[in-house]
């Protein structure tokens, strides 16, 4: 079995930071991925909250950017998928085909926004469909869009949106929002929010960007559709962390809990980005905490 002192699970902006780091400072490392090195943001079609980048970077490029600069320095990087952790004085990562062992391990394999699951949602991400305003609520300056959902992410989601949008339609499938009160009361006070309750999402209509949705009242089983050039799905989060059920502990929302430094309640595993609890779910946090990651595990091994 191959041997190593570093283990990372995932290669999106944590993953990659902490092969970087774990590299540069002369650990053996393996990152294992599953997809397509770069995580998540290789979806975003403009990143232009990452530092560095003054008039923006795509995700795909940004991905690519950050595996050529790990690989530089030594990083090892295979694609496969990890389906078992198997911890003891050395880890054991488990795939498919190859297994490996590690003195540390770090588990930076993301999470994966809700979907609807309705037609048209898939083909029209990043052409109007997104699942990040902060990310993307910029593209739409002037615009009419929708967010769907009722809880504290959707109707932040909408009171950060009416900053840059003409219109910002809440499309809730239940006649109350979830969202604390204080989010409630901005949001009904806000004159660019309009609420739309009682319906749900049948289809997401256009050709090569969003058109319009096509709606259905809940109540009163009336179809209806609402033009609108950007939606946002806000209808929730799923932490990539069923594989470490068990293992590590894991929180309400299924979020591996770690401390500030990273270090999860088994010595030598770690977990940083988006799979930690408390995550601010951006590319340059999960990039800080893969870093953090990476040099909590070098003092792990060397001390
Ligand atoms: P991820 O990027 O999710 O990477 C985790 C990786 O782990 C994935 O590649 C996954 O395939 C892999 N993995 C999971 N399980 C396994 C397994 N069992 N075995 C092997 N590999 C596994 N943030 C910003 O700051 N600015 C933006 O403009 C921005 N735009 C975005 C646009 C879109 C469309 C999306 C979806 C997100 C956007 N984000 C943006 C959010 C940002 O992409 C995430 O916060 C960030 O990628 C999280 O990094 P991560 O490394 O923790 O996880």
């Amino acid at each position: 079995m191959a041997q190593y002192e570093v283990v990372i699970i995932g290669g999106g902006p944590a993953g990659l930071a902490a092969g970087l780091y774990a590299s540069r400072s002369g650990l053996k490392s393996l990152l294992v991925e599953r997809g397509i090195f770069g995580g998540q943001m290789v979806n975003a079609v403009l990143v232009e909250n990452y530092p560095g980048f003054p008039e923006g970077i795509s995700g795909f490029d940004l991905g690519l950017l950050m595996h050529q600069q790990a690989i530089r320095y030594g990083l090892e990087a295979v694609n496969a998928e990890v389906t078992g952790l198997v911890p003891g004085q050395r880890h054991r990562v488990l795939t498919g085909e190859n297994d490996f062992e590690a003195e540390a391990v770090i588990i930076a394999t993301g999470s994966e926004y809700r979907k609807l699951n309705v037609p048209g949602e898939g083909k029209m991400v990043g052409r109007g469909v997104s699942y990040c305003a902060t990310c993307d609520g910029v593209l739409f300056r002037d615009r009419e869009v929708a967010v769907i959902g009722g809880g504290d992410t959707a109707v932040a989601d909408a009171l950060e949106l009416s900053q840059h949008c003409s219109r910002v339609y809440l499309v809730h499938r239940r006649d109350e929002l979830r969202a604390g009160e204080v989010l409630r009361q901005r949001a009904f006070a806000e004159p660019r929010i309009a609420f739309i309750w009682d319906s749900v999402v049948e289809e997401v209509a256009g050709e090569e960007k969003v058109r319009a949705l096509k709606l259905r009242n809940v109540k009163t089983n009336q179809p209806s559709s609402l033009e609108v050039e950007g939606v946002f799905v806000a209808v929730g989060l799923t932490p990539n962390s069923q594989g470490f059920a068990g293992l590590v502990n894991l929180s309400d929302t299924g979020h591996v809990v770690a401390d500030r430094l990273t270090a999860t309640s088994i010595a030598g595993i770690f977990a940083a980005g988006d799979v930690r609890q408390d995550s601010a779910r951006q590319i340059v946090t999960a990039a800080g905490d893969g870093a953090a990651a990476a040099i909590a595990a070098f003092k792990y091994l060397r001390g």
